[in-house]
């Protein structure tokens, strides 16, 4: 792309296209990749930067992966897209059998959801038609914590952190969710596991006449504030559950396919609703999932409907379904929990004498995941250009630098990007 052309598109993006959380009429600069490959991006000409987000980490075997390249081009030859209603096709079908088998046991019903948050808008509908289903119609509300994040349509607003959701904003328009506390960080004391276990299960006790179930992003909360909890907090959501008759659901969109160390978090306390994404597809293109057990479709097949009252036209998309499939093969078919250590050590190692830096509040890693949190908001655009100068792509918020790299990443290219969070934190 010439200078002239890559500034001609640069000027009608400012225009006319919305960013994600941008100002159309001031938005902040955007970067113009021309090249994606491996664990690096291209930018304009030929600016080479390491990846540190995997493309809000979807792309954990990196870009232009041969094997990812060809399960689209394969599908491509044989059809793109057909509708679900009353078709099926072998690639959503190869890839519910692969759902059904990774996923533990009790979760064996798959519903393909075009997005993350389109799968949370399906697992709630499913939690409200369940308990219709046994006979609860007055169980309507969620239990959620604070620090979640789960989409950005209304009702997964309704259960995001109501200050990263904007419930102000929103007030009166919002289905109106129970919040506990956020749980305790994942070095907590069991003084403060049981403290807040306690207030859980006393807003529980109150609230249990009207609540439908629980649903939270287990052991990492992301985009509410990168904040990796106390692992014994998964089983006490379980057991609140099950004392009173609600639905778990875990939103696994940015834990799931490895991130925190388990293929599934879900692996250590099993939820009844799973909800699968981002990295679903290896970041090739959208799709997510929605996993239940057997007695949730029971109970939702009770309802008065009887059936999911939800049907997308892009549902069970084959071009998705198939890079889907290959992406679970490619990385079951290798160690990856070697690579997601070996990721997380070295993070944990780079990352650690971050901690003294002037401004500095913390420095955390779980799984493939590194984050310094400052105690100030991070200046986004200094941040961003320290980082690109250092050659690395970041996308700060709040006050969070973090980085959830593809897993494909080296040990030189995870050098650069943990000097590139240092360059980011101190321009920050
Ligand atoms: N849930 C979680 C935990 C997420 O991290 C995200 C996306 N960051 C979503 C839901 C929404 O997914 P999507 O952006 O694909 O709608």
């Amino acid at each position: 792309m010439t200078t002239l052309a890559a500034t001609k598109t640069l000027a009608f993006d400012r225009e006319h296209l919305w960013h994600p959380y941008t100002s159309m009429t001031e938005p902040t600069s955007v970067r113009l990749v021309t090249g994606a490959s491996g664990a690096r991006l291209t930018l304009g000409e030929d600016h080479e930067v390491v990846d540190g987000m995997s493309s809000w980490w979807s792309a954990i075997h990196g870009y232009r992966h041969p094997v990812l390249d060809a399960a689209v081009v394969d599908q491509v030859g044989a059809f793109s897209h057909v509708m679900f209603g009353g078709l099926t096709h072998e690639p959503a079908v190869a890839l519910g059998r692969r759902l059904v088998e990774i996923t533990p046991e009790p979760l064996e019903r798959v519903f393909l959801a075009d997005s993350g948050s389109v799968s949370v808008e399906v697992a709630m509908k499913m939690v409200l038609q369940y308990q219709r289903g046994v006979g609860r119609p007055d169980r309507t509300r969620m239990l959620t914590v604070l620090g979640g994040y789960h989409g950005d349509t209304f009702d997964c607003m309704s259960i995001t952190d109501p200050v990263g959701g904007m419930h102000a904003m929103w007030a009166g328009l919002l289905p109106q969710q129970v919040f506990a506390p956020q749980p305790p960080a994942y070095d907590a004391s069991e003084a403060e596991i049981a403290a807040w276990a306690t207030t859980l299960r006393h807003i529980a006790d109150q609230h249990h006449h009207e609540l439908a179930g629980i649903i939270v992003e287990p052991l990492l909360q992301g985009a509410g504030g990168m904040w990796p909890y106390a692992v014994e907090c998964l089983q006490v959501f379980r057991d609140v559950a099950d004392e009173h008759g609600l639905v778990l659901v875990f939103d696994e969109i940015a834990t799931g396919f490895g991130r925190t160390g388990h293929l599934f978090v879900s692996e250590l306390v099993t939820p009844d609703i799973l909800c699968v994404g981002k990295a679903l597809t290896g970041g090739y293109v959208s799709l997510a999932a929605v996993v239940t057990t057997d007695a949730v479709a029971r109970g939702i097949s009770a309802s008065e409907s009887g059936v999911v009252m939800h049907g997308p036209t892009f549902m069970g998309n084959p071009l998705a379904c198939a890079v889907a499939s290959a992406s679970i093969d490619l990385l079951l078919g290798q160690d990856w929990q070697a690579e997601v250590h070996r990721i997380g050590s070295r993070l944990a190692a780079g990352l650690a004498p971050l901690r003294e830096l002037p401004g500095v509040r913390d420095v955390r890693t779980i799984g493939a995941v590194g984050v310094v949190q400052l105690d100030h908001p991070v200046d986004v655009v200094a941040a961003t250009d320290a980082a690109i100068e250092a050659g690395v792509w970041l996308r700060p918020f709040r006050d969070l630098v973090y980085a959830m790299p593809p897993y494909v990443i080296n040990n030189d290219e995870l050098d650069q990007l943990v000097a590139g969070i240092g360059a980011a934190v101190r321009a920050g």
